[in-house]
């Protein structure tokens, strides 16, 4: 089974400053479904906010929704989202020191750290908004005081339409990368795993031997930290859209589309009746 993995925020939706394609999100969703590759959303989104996101954008529902940073998996089938109950045993399985209320006692009263709103949390997730401009000196703190201790993991990431910094506090078993080494390890998908995406935390499943692609709107940042990442490791397969593809312009959405076209998991064997206008 081929997986077409992808980010959603400025990966697959287009909610950033550069120019949309008409339609490109009509042609994602029909090649997909005629493909039949297996599509899996991989976000910090939670389900209450992916829906919304169908909703707004108009794209597909996935076939398995990692969401919550990887926390949580759903698959979604004859209408209805389950939890993936074997993703929950794994990770208590492979993180046994995790205990989120511990955490969260560990780093009260730090300053600067703000506790997200409960709908932003769970079992396996502990987030904070954090002061970005003094990130580096509150990340030191926060280090010095779970410290491995939890089996977790600490994800900082920047949101930047808003200017929040953000933490996510892990298990290091539980994340995008390790979402979605599962469902392709369920789904046996060997190597024809796609994962698309454009900023922060796309890094690990970008470096993490999949078929990598960043969407041309991918941050400097990003397109940074995965390719001295390359530097280091050759084997790493990286592709950076760029636009000029079927009269797509490789922004968001179209090059989630490219990248896929390029590594052979959506081709030309199916007819399709949708064509992007510029
Ligand atoms: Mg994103």
């Amino acid at each position: 089974m081929k997986i077409l993995a992808t980010d959603l925020d400025r990966t697959l939706l287009p909610n950033g400053s550069w120019p949309v394609d008409e339609y490109a999100i009509e042609l994602f969703n029909e090649w997909t479904a005629k493909q039949g590759v297996l599509v899996v959303y991989v976000t910090g989104r939670n389900l209450d906010l992916t829906e919304k996101a169908i909703d707004e954008f108009g794209v597909r529902f996935p076939d398995i929704l990692c969401g919550d940073v990887g926390t949580t998996i759903r698959h979604y089938e004859n209408n209805a989202w389950s939890k993936d109950l074997g993703w929950v045993e794994h990770v208590h399985h492979m993180s046994p020191g995790w205990n989120n209320s511990a955490i969260r006692s560990a780093l009260e009263g730090v300053e600067g750290l703000r506790e997200q709103e409960s709908e932003h949390q769970n079992e396996f997730k502990q987030s904070y908004y954090v002061d970005h401009q003094n990130h580096e000196t509150i990340m030191r703190k926060v280090e010095s005081l779970v410290g491995g201790s939890f089996d977790e993991v600490l994800v900082y990431s920047f949101d930047s339409s808003n200017g929040n910094g953000l933490l996510d506090v892990l298990p290091a078993s539980a994340t995008k990368q390790t979402s979605l080494e599962y469902v392709a390890k369920v789904y046996d998908a060997g190597k024809d795993v796609v994962f698309c995406g454009d900023s922060g935390n796309d890094v690990f499943p970008l470096t993490a031997g999949f078929l990598g692609v960043m969407v041309r709107n991918a941050d400097e940042q990003l397109v940074k930290q995965v390719m001295t990442a390359k530097l280091n490791n050759d084997a790493l397969k990286i592709y950076h859209a760029k636009g000029n593809f079927k009269g797509l312009n490789g922004y968001y959405v179209s090059g989630v589309l490219e990248g896929a076209y390029h590594y052979g998991v959506l081709d030309d064997s199916v007819e399709l009746t949708t064509f992007p206008i510029k």
